[in-house]
């Protein structure tokens, strides 16, 4: 059977990176999965991105693939903050990256792992299984997609969670009720419009948040008062962005309320001008929810007052909750050992779970290191640091396997098997050789 020594599960911003930066490591890899996929897929044509153009890189040991090293080769006038980053050029940089740095990128899913003898054996929509002695688990928000109660089980095109859009063409002239206070909400509230859909946004809050527009140039003091971080000005910003080991020292119950209380929703500056106020209902709850005829009814409590409202679509876009179980493809013996709080895999400072060997990265282990991990910026100190531990493992378990070869096996099968020249064990390869 097709071994390797670990496997990268999901090709887009972080698998990439821990890919690139494996590869530098000299460590044999294998990454499954179709590069950019949810950014090609599940992202509306037309979305600027949220985070700043500093902050949208994928990250390579080597320079000169950076977002700004794109922009500058393909002529595309690049400002580090205050730039509105256009979903299709991210998608193109993502791509570029992938064709110099990650051309070994197999375009199969995962769809079963199992783990025995402490190796994991992965089946493959190919058919064709692979056995790993790591696995890395970078699948972004995919399964982690939050309804309120109200709204589950009410059937699409009906009701669907905002994850779940690619192109709005189809929503042309629709009525339309979008569920939720944020940037995705408010991102696609701002599209709709503008495609010719009528648009309501019913939000919890009292009110919502816009970010103020970034200063393009600021002083030396301006800056030491509040440094740009990935995830906004600020130095609680710049310590969470920048090092997320602080993040992963804290105690968990501060590590939770960090994560549930900062860094709320809120929409970019440059939507601000394309959401009309009189399209905002606020102080909203929905008690109720029905489909009648070709309709969608929503009972709603909004200022103390109910009264119900209809549309031919809701969209909810109020976010992701990470949930281990919704990635089917692990096995039952796996899930019982995974240790998890609330859903998030608990992880050690290498990102390592309670599972030896394996490993998640992204969204995923924001609960261990932070809201950066949310963002593409996370990945800056993800992949050096998965890389570094990883590049270890693989130099000691190579190690410890010449040293049992030298005790059992005779020279001439260490010569002749070009793997791991244990009798039983697989054969590793590196693909990128
Ligand atoms: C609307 C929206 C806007 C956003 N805007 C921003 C932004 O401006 N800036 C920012 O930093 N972040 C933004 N985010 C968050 C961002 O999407 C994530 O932080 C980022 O994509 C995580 O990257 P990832 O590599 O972990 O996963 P993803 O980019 O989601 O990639 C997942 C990969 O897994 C693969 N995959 C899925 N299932 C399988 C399987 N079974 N087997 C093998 N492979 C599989 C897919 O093909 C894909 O390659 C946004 C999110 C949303 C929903």
């Amino acid at each position: 059977m097709p071994s390797t020594d670990t496997v990268i599960i999901g090709a887009g911003p972080y698998g990439l990176s821990v890919s690139s930066h494996l590869t530098a490591a000299g460590v044999p890899h294998e990454i499954l999965g179709n590069p950019m996929h949810a950014w090609r897929h599940f992202m509306p044509p037309g979305m600027f991105l949220r985070s700043e153009a500093f902050a949208s890189n994928l990250y390579a040991p080597q320079r000169g693939y950076t977002m700004e090293a794109y922009c500058r080769q393909n002529h595309i006038a690049y400002e580090p903050v205050g730039m509105r980053l256009p979903l299709e050029t991210f998608v193109d940089y993502g791509l570029w990256f992938q064709s110099h740095l990650v051309k070994h990128v197999r375009k199969v899913d995962v769809v079963g792992i199992h783990r025995k003898d402490g190796l994991f054996r992965l089946d493959l929509s190919d058919g064709k299984p692979l056995v790993a002695r790591r696995v890395v688990i970078a699948l972004g928000l995919k399964g982690f997609e939050q309804m309120p109660p109200v709204l589950q089980g009410l059937p699409r095109p009906y009701v669907a969670h905002s994850g779940e859009f690619g192109s709005l063409a189809w929503a042309k002239g629709k009525n339309i009720v979008l569920v939720g206070g944020g940037q995705s909400a408010l991102g696609l509230a701002a599209l709709l419009g503008e495609i010719g859909a009528r648009v309501r946004i019913l939000v919890r809050d009292g009110t919502v948040t816009w970010n103020d527009r970034p200063k393009l140039s600021r002083g030396i003091i301006s800056r030491l008062l509040k440094p740009e971080g990935g995830l906004g000005p600020g130095w609680r910003s710049y310590i969470f962005s920048e090092y997320p080991f602080v993040f992963h020292e804290l105690g968990s119950q501060r590590r939770k309320r960090i994560i549930e209380t900062s860094w709320g929703p809120s929409g970019a500056w440059w939507l601000r001008d394309r959401v009309a106020d009189d399209d905002i209902i606020l102080n909203t709850e929905i008690n109720h929810a029905e489909i009648k005829g070709n309709q969608v009814i929503l009972g709603i409590k909004s200022d103390g007052k109910t009264s119900s409202i209809m549309a031919e679509h809701v969209i909810v876009a109020t976010g992701f909750r990470v949930d281990m179980r919704q990635h089917a493809f692990l096995s039952q013996e796996i899930m019982d050992s995974l240790s998890v709080i609330g859903g998030s895999p608990e992880l050690t400072r290498d990102f390592e779970t309670s599972i030896r060997g394996l490993y998640v990265v992204g969204p995923a282990s924001a609960r261990s290191f932070g809201p950066v991990m949310r963002f593409v910026y996370g990945a800056k100190y993800t992949a050096p640091r998965l890389a570094r531990h990883i590049g270890k493992c693989f130099l000691e378990d190579a190690r410890s396997s010449r040293l049992t070869q030298s005790v059992v096996t005779p020279p001439e099968f260490v010569e002749g098997s070009g793997g791991s020249g244990l009798p039983g064990q697989p054969v590793f390869r590196n693909p990128q050789k």
